[in-house]
């Protein structure tokens, strides 16, 4: 089976976003455990934006030696000059250069007609190639570019010796259909040539990035751009944690591998929230705190006869330590016998009856009940010690 290739951005692109930065010391945290994960590449920063974020990426490179280590440059010669200095330690260097493609940005932004453009990407690849031995071309906006003259830059970047193609939806614009398309247009233009990965990079403006970033892994992209929990500009990037389980939930249908360590997903997410003091909201996919808890009586029945009624992925996949069973008013009486078997309190029908009357009545009033909560009433209500000894924290709220 074919295997896609996660290049992890979110010490540069999700870095770069307002409230996530990160010192030296963070980046180096992360990147550890990114490497853990199992990620295909990291990218460490963009060196020429600050000596401080240069010095990070060498710091990176020297520390984690087991993953390609990515400097991101501007087609311009300082830039490209700095991140090969940045890069000097790497055990296995990519150099990242940018130009932007679009109409608009060359006309309104870089003030470049496009001949000015395929000689800055040519020139600035080969200078890149003298000095390091991978080289990833982004075309900026390419979602957004005259799709001939993207296929021209493409031949470009190939020809100088860049061997990843980036192609990014830098605004959050594409929809699926469109940004798979591109992709088949790029390839038959090339030839399908050996040798070349063709990559996607999408933002999440539309709340797209992740399907767009299937779709093009559809369209024959073999490594997509994203950051853990789609930290990233503006809305944000695609969520590395998304595009890894939906590869293997779905593996049939798209019949690729990723290198990605599913059970370290929520251990690298909750690790990021920690060092950017940014939660992640509960309703997030897979790494949210509701991602794996079922309040509703109906779901908490269809769990516990078998997890697959309302579970595509088990929560011990993703590394969440376990599901967990709300009890408030939407619960019903096999959760509660569920819980209360797990605090050691083995009811009867009358007594579990009873138990719920309670609960329900206090979830009114209180919306969640917790676990000192459930102990008090089951106590109340049994007038006995538990039967077993079990921790009070264990899954009961
Ligand atoms: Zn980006």
């Amino acid at each position: 089976m074919d295997s896609v290739r996660i290049f992890d951005t979110t010490l540069r692109d999700g870095e770069q976003s307002p409230g996530f930065s990160m010192n030296t010391e963070e980046k180096i945290r992360m990147a550890r455990q990114l490497a853990a994960l199992g990620v295909d590449v990291i990218e460490a920063g963009f060196p020429i934006s600050s000596r401080g974020d240069l010095e990070a990426v060498q710091q990176v490179a020297r520390e984690v030696r087991t993953v390609p280590i990515a400097a991101l440059a501007r087609a311009k010669k300082q830039d490209v000059n700095a991140a090969i200095e940045a890069l000097e330690p790497a055990a296995a260097p990519r150099l990242h250069i940018f130009l932007a493609t679009s109409d608009l940005h060359l006309r309104v932004k870089l003030n470049m007609t496009r001949e000015q453009a395929l000689e800055a990407i040519s020139s600035m690849i080969r200078l890149g190639r003298n000095h390091v031995g991978e080289v990833e071309f982004s075309a900026e906006d390419a979602g957004r570019t005259d799709i001939g003259f993207l296929c021209q830059v493409c031949q470009v970047a190939v020809d100088a010796g860049a061997t990843v193609l980036n192609l990014p939806d830098t605004v959050g614009y594409a929809v699926p259909d469109e940004y798979g398309a591109m992709f088949e247009q790029v390839r038959a233009h090339l030839d399908d040539p050996q040798g070349i990965t063709l990559s996607a990079h999408c933002h999440d403006d539309l709340g797209l990035a992740v399907a767009n970033s299937l779709a093009a892994v559809r369209a024959g992209v073999r490594q997509i751009e994203c950051t853990v929990n789609g930290i990233g500009e503006r809305a944000g990037n695609a969520a590395l944690e998304e595009i890894a389980v939906a590869l293997a939930v779905r593996k049939e249908s798209f019949g690729v591998t990723t290198n990605i360590k599913l059970d370290e997903l929520f251990h690298s997410s909750r690790m990021l929230s920690e060092i950017t003091g940014a939660a992640v909201a509960p309703n997030k996919a897979v790494v949210g705190a509701n991602a794996f808890a079922h309040e509703a009586g109906i779901h908490q029945d269809g769990i516990i006869k078998n997890p697959l009624t309302y579970e595509i992925i088990s929560p011990e996949t993703v590394g969440v330590p376990s599901r967990s069973f709300v009890l408030g008013k939407h619960s019903g009486r096999n959760a509660l016998k569920v819980a209360l078997r797990n605090l050691g309190y083995e009811p009867s029908e009358e007594e579990l009856a009873e138990c719920y009357r309670r609960v329900t009545t206090l979830a009114d009033e209180a919306k969640q009940v917790r676990p000192r909560d459930l102990v008090a009433i089951a106590h109340e209500v049994m007038r006995r010690r538990p039967t077993t000894v079990a921790a009070e924290a264990s899954s009961a709220a």
